[in-house]
């Protein structure tokens, strides 16, 4: 059996714990390596290396950090089939998702070629007699980037590309469900000129995270994943003086006016809802028609369009919709929450709990599913889900259709689909969510804005890549100086104006 390790100072090592996570194929149910989990040991040796090799790397000017991601762009493009295959393989999403994937994530390097103008301080000259004031952006030291197993590929390098290119070592803690593409992405650095030490890819569970957290030399950490999680993370990475912003679940909502372009809007919720398997923080779970002839005439456009669906795995070519869900137990929950929307008096419209296919018995799939007159009070509505199912939740008029994605508890993306302008200028400036799209169902910023939820969906008051990615790897120093022909004057006791 195939055994992955970690990347430490430069070179793939072994796990020394003796316990390992099993990385399954998704498509066939099998276990296709076994991953080591990391000990507290391990993790602190990796950090007291990073932090050694941060020393140099934090000198080195801007421009020589940039041209690093400048290379690493090249790589990624070149290995781009690779490591799509790579992806697909552990994780289970069809192989041009997977490209998309590596895609989104390569933006952000792309970004990050123009660190130096983001690091750029502030000056100002004479600002009060023979005084100068100038402030500078520092990198952290070492930080910490702990990540989710849907976008194996996109969201370390959301991590990595400001992290380093702002002149950090990093401890990367992918998730240990896909940890291969990580692994790669480290090599990619290495090629790239990136410095041995400065980026170590450490496998683990919460003993790994738990080490980060309660390191002393880590400065920052930036986590994603599930709400419990990110709220745990964001408490004790508090408790040590840690920096930490931390995303979460999501439930987003989808509000289909009456005027909308049924077709549009029925074409944007099949591919926000059942693409990767409805495994995105941004895929849509709910459709909130307004009125029953709006909801009347989107099922009867969704229903066609969800039969037509090839769910099949990434091998079986590029017009497979989607592919598996990431484990078993993934697969059974959402096949229980399946069950208890019925239980809960919802409408099942289309049920995909015995979708199989021929050749793939033992597969992780879950077949699309699309749920009516669903309730705030029922699980399927409460909860994330994160599996293709859909749920409809019909609302009389616009303001009943804001209430339900304003009262929900998580806040990460949501969509409304309408031609009319004031409506959505509307929604827009009321809606207490942190990513919106006006007839766009999944609103992800590009690499240049910035990514990131409200409510339980983000801890933290910085958001990720864009220019808050630099802010929150760096920290901001203010210089005063006057030199000696500038002083005039004695010892001062108070606070005055400089004039
Ligand atoms: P997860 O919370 O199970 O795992 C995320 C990371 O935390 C992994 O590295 C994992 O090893 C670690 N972890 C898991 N349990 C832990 C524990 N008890 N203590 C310490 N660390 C622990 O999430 P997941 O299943 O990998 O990813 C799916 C979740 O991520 C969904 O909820 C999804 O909405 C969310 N997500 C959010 C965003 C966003 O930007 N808001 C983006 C992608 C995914």
């Amino acid at each position: 059996m195939k055994e992955i390790g970690h990347w430490i100072n430069g070179k793939h090592v072994a796990g020394t714990s003796g316990r390992f996570a099993d990385v399954y194929n998704p498509a066939t149910g099998e276990v296709q390596a076994k991953v080591a989990l990391a000990t507290k040991a391990e993790l602190d040796a990796a950090i007291a290396a990073a932090a050694e090799a941060q020393k140099a790397w934090g000198a080195t000017n801007p421009q020589k950090r940039a041209r690093v991601m400048m290379e690493l762009v090249r790589l990624i493009n070149r290995d781009m089939d690779k490591l799509a295959e790579a992806l697909s393989s552990e994780h289970g999403k069809t192989f041009p998702d997977a490209k998309g994937d590596v895609q989104r994530g390569l933006e952000v390097i792309e970004f990050c070629i123009g660190a130096p103008q983001m690091l750029k301080g502030e000056f100002t000259d004479s600002a009060g007699p023979g005084i100068d004031m100038y402030s500078m952006r520092q990198p952290l030291g070492v930080v910490a980037g702990i990540t989710p197993f849907n976008f194996p590929a996109m969201i370390p390098l959301w991590k990595m590309g400001p992290a380093l290119s702002s002149g950090n070592a990093m401890i990367l803690k992918p998730s240990e469900r896909d940890p291969s593409v990580p692994l790669m992405l480290a090599e990619l650095c290495q090629e790239a000129g990136l410095p041995d030490g400065v980026l170590q890819v450490v496998n683990g569970d919460k003993e790994s995270v738990d080490a980060i957290l309660d390191s002393e030399i880590i400065q920052a950490v930036g986590f994603v994943g599930s709400t419990p999680i990110a709220q745990y993370i964001y408490e004790r990475a508090a408790a040590t003086g840690k920096r930490a912003q931390c995303f979460g679940g999501a439930k987003n909502h989808m509000i289909i006016m009456p005027d909308a372009d049924m077709d549009q809007a029925a074409d944007a919720l099949v591919g926000a809802g059942f693409g990767a398997a409805g495994e995105r923080c941004m895929a849509i779970s709910v459709a909130v028609p307004v009125g029953d002839e709006t909801a009347d005439r989107l099922i009867e456009k969704l229903v066609p369009r969800i039969e037509k669906l090839k769910v099949g795995p990434y091998t079986a070519g590029d017009d497979v919709d989607y592919g598996p869900v990431v484990t078993a137990a993934a697969a059974e929950r959402i096949k229980g929450l399946i069950g208890s929307g019925v239980e809960q008096g919802a409408t099942l419209v289309c049920d995909g709990r015995d979708f199989s296919l021929q050749g793939y018995e033992n597969g992780f799939f879950v077949g699309p599913t699309l749920f009516d007159n669903v309730t705030r009070d029922m699980e399927i509505y409460k909860q994330e889900i994160f599996g293709p199912v859909l749920s409809t939740v019909r609302a009389k008029t616009y303001e009943e259709a804001l209430s339900y994605a304003m009262d929900h508890e998580y806040g990460n993306g949501t969509a409304i689909f309408t031609r009319d302008g004031d409506t959505a200028r509307d929604f827009a400036n009321r809606i207490n969510i942190g990513m919106v799209g006006i007839n766009v169902p999944i609103p992800v910023p590009l690499a240049y804005h910035t990514f990131g939820g409200w409510k339980k969906s983000g801890f933290g008051d910085l958001n990720q890549h864009g220019p808050d990615g630099f802010r929150f790897y760096t920290r901001t120093k203010t210089i005063t100086s006057r030199w000696p022909s500038g002083i005039k004057e004695g010892s001062a006791f108070n606070f005055k104006a400089m004039d």
